[in-house]
């Protein structure tokens, strides 16, 4: 679970996020929208600490996650999955997967590396894993890059644009992992233009409009019925 309370964050004296509040309830699903600058990325980087928020309050999984243990928690029960996919690219997938749980958990390197196989075969790339990611399509890349954020069982996944950057040809791959992950339960918060992804898997759908939720609502319902006029032209602008 992910509640945020008055969440507020400048740059520069300039107000990006200016009082965002929302609860997304243990396995829900919800996609953001908004258009370019509306402050999308800006707000899942404050959620795993990637930017450090200027007030207000993130609560995961019922704690509040606060003061100088933030950084470390927050990393640890939010994964983050990019545009661009991050793998340490002198590293092989598997090792890509096991880093941060023997490296930040102080995890045994044979237990890592048994549930890490787990976890390279759910997304289907079990016979990648000594593979090095320059050797591997994109979407390989991005199921690579999931699995290493599920390493670290987080409570919630942040997803920013991840199939932005794939070729068309791999998209349905990565979407088609989220929508398993998603359907196992797994508390969700995806920043995504697939809108067809968006209406067939998430519960709820945001609109974000110069750092404000301007619309909140069930994802069929904003679809078919948006409220607000920047949801309109968001909407008119990607369908
Ligand atoms: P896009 O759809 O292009 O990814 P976005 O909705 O994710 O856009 P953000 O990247 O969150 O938008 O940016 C929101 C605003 O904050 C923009 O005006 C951007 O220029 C500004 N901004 C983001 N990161 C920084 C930073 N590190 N320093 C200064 N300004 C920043
Ligand atoms: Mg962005």
């Amino acid at each position: 679970m992910i509640r945020v309370e008055n969440l507020k964050k400048s740059f520069d004296g300039k107000n990006v996020l200016h009082d965002i509040s929302f609860t997304v309830e243990e396995g829900e699903v919800v996609c953001v929208i908004g258009a370019s600058g509306s402050g999308k990325s800006t707000m899942l980087r404050c959620l795993n600490y990637l930017e450090q928020k200027d007030s207000g309050t993130i609560e995961i999984s019922g704690s509040v996650i606060e003061g100088r243990r933030a950084e470390t928690e927050l990393r640890q029960k939010v994964g983050m999955v990019f545009q661009h996919f991050h793998l340490f690219p002198h590293k092989t997938v598997l090792e890509n997967v096991i880093e941060a749980p023997v490296h930040v958990l102080g995890r045994k390197k044979d237990e890592a590396v048994a549930e890490a196989m787990v976890l390279l075969e759910k997304v289907g790339m079990k016979e990648k894993a000594d593979d090095y990611p320059a050797s591997l399509s994109g979407g390989q890349q991005q199921r690579a890059a999931i699995a290493r954020a599920l390493a670290m069982k987080p409570d919630v996944m942040l997803f920013d644009e991840p199939t932005s950057a794939l070729d068309p040809e791999l998209v349905g791959e990565v979407l088609e992992t989220m929508k398993q992950l998603a359907a196992e339960g797994m508390t969700m918060m995806i920043v995504t233009h697939e809108m067809n992804f968006a209406r067939e898997v998430s519960d709820r759908m945001m609109l974000l409009h110069e750092g404000r939720i301007v619309e909140d609502r069930p994802s069929k319902e904003l679809f078919s019925s948006p409220r607000e006029e920047a949801t309109k032209a968001f909407l008119r602008r990607v369908l």
